[in-house]
């Protein structure tokens, strides 16, 4: 498996400071800001700053540090979003998983109940 990663998308955009965004937590090595089309109270996306396209692309590519880094962020964001109740987090994947992007984001989605995991 190769991966073309395009660094005109949206995502890289935003890295370089091209394009706004709202900050919700930044360290060495993820953003995490939120969902421009939020599906719950809360939706915020996790991004690594490095150039991976897709879930697999990063843990694959991707060195400890950078792994580590981008979960110190998900940690991060779940305490300062108060999930204590609970969230999803899903990551799309190519044509298959309907991704959007082709720049590697974990959504933290919840604030409410959030229903079966799959539906169609
Ligand atoms: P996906 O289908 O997993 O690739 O999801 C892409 C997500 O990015 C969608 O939930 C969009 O609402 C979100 N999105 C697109 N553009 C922006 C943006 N400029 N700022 C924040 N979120 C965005």
């Amino acid at each position: 498996m190769t991966f073309d990663y395009d660094d005109q998308n949206i995502f890289a955009k935003i890295l370089r400071g091209e394009i706004p965004n709202q900050t919700v937590y930044e360290n060495d090595h993820a953003l995490a800001f939120n969902d421009i089309n939020p599906q719950a109270p809360v939706h915020v996306l996790v991004i690594p700053k490095g150039p991976y396209m897709t879930l697999d692309h990063f843990a694959r590519d991707a060195s400890p540090q950078e792994q580590v880094g981008f979960m110190q962020a998900v940690a991060e964001v779940c305490r300062i979003s108060n999930l204590e109740d609970g969230f999803r987090a899903i990551a799309n994947a190519r044509g298959h998983g309907v991704q959007e992007v082709p720049h590697y984001h974990l959504h933290i989605v919840g604030g409410r109940p959030m229903g079966r995991m799959l539906q169609g």
